[in-house]
């Protein structure tokens, strides 16, 4: 079977854009690939300084996400990424691979850095290089992420390319063949890929927006879920009857594309029930659909987090393995490149 990898960041509360957008497949993938998710903690702390009691709390509360979505440990591999330190060794490799001309194009470090740029951590500006180490330390082949992360995935692409063209020779005189990492293919599937704040249809929903009203955490209850959706920002026009011309409307179309995504039809298929409809009737009618969907993850999120031992314990097995898989990689890595390393 063929690998999938993917990692969610423990950086705050898990919203409806990284359900949509990613969490939501990881589950559905496990049939036909062996998985490996991963709350990638090393990449929480590159914007800031995290609150270390909060991070820890975080990192729980990743992993409560993935269970309780339906992804099984014993199967496949769950785990926090600071507990292989194979990533992070890795992640060294190929900042030397990757060029600073890469980096600098990256629009998330651009949007995350800011206008001071001179501010912003090294770690922010190398961490596509830690996200290609990441999915490459399993030689993955297949990554389900949101739309966002696209371009993160086409880098990891270059810099396995490079890494397979620079030492080529050494590939293959370490009878690793022609190829020693694959170009992982980007999973990016359904309407709702990238989901956008509730509160301005031009930026997408995330954990770190300081706004809570721009984002539906899988944890809010049934009344937070409400009263975020009826203030959610939108047009004083009635929804269209049809998606043509729809994307002229941002935030009508986040909503609607939201709907379509949480009851598994298209888009045109909701606007054919609610074409005409004002916005007040369409979105309770959306806040009721995404009640159903979270309230049983967010219930079963909190049982977890009442037996914090066992998610623990989860983190720790579903390490051991990763590391298994990681250092043989690695392993690889250190004699192409010419690391000596006690055999
Ligand atoms: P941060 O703001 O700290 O970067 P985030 O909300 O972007 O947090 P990540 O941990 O960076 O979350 O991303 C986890 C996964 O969720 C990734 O696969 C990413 O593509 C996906 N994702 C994040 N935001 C959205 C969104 N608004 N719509 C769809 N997918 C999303
Ligand atoms: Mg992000």
């Amino acid at each position: 079977k063929e690998l999938v990898f993917s990692g969610v960041q423990p950086t705050g509360n898990l919203h409806l854009g990284n359900y949509l957008g990613a969490i939501r497949q990881f589950a559905a993938l496990q049939n036909s690939y062996n998985c490996v998710y991963c709350v990638v903690d090393l990449h929480a702390i590159t914007a800031k300084r995290q609150d270390p009691k909060e991070l820890r709390h975080q990192i729980r509360e990743v992993t409560a996400a993935f269970l309780a979505t339906g992804i099984d440990p014993k199967n496949h591999i769950i785990f926090n990424q600071s507990q292989v330190p194979e990533h992070a060794e890795l992640a060294w490799v190929f900042n030397c691979v990757a060029r600073m001309g890469w980096l600098s194009r990256m629009t998330q470090f651009k949007d995350k850095a800011g206008k001071d740029r001179e501010n912003a951590s090294v770690g922010l500006f190398a961490y596509p290089s830690l996200m290609a180490a990441d999915i490459l330390v399993y030689r993955a082949t297949h990554v389900p992420v949101g739309e966002d992360q696209k371009q993160h995935l086409e880098l990891t692409r270059d810099i396995a390319q490079k890494f397979n063209n620079d030492w080529a020779e050494d590939i293959a005189a370490q009878g690793f063949g022609d190829m020693f990492f694959p170009l992982p293919e980007p999973l990016i599937q359904g309407t709702a890929t990238r989901v956008m704040s509730l509160r301005d249809g031009s930026k997408k929903m995330s954990k770190s927006d300081p706004s809570d009203y721009s984002r539906i955490n899988l944890t809010d209850d049934a009344d937070a879920i409400a009263t975020k959706i009826r203030k959610a920002k939108t047009d004083p026009e009635p929804l269209p009857s049809e998606a043509k011309g729809i994307e002229t409307r941002p935030e009508a179309e986040n909503l609607v594309s939201i709907y379509a995504t949480l009851t598994d039809t298209s888009i045109d298929a909701v606007l054919k029930e609610f074409g005409g409809a004002q916005f007040s009737t369409f979105k309770s009618a959306l806040a009721d659909v995404a009640v159903n969907k979270l309230a049983p993850i967010a219930s079963e999120m909190r049982r977890l987090m009442d037996d914090t031992a066992y998610i623990d314990q989860v983190l720790a097995e579903g390490s051991g393995k990763a590391r298994v898989l990681a250092t043989e990689t690695m392993n690889g890595v250190k004699d192409i490149v010419g690391l000596l390393r006690n055999t």
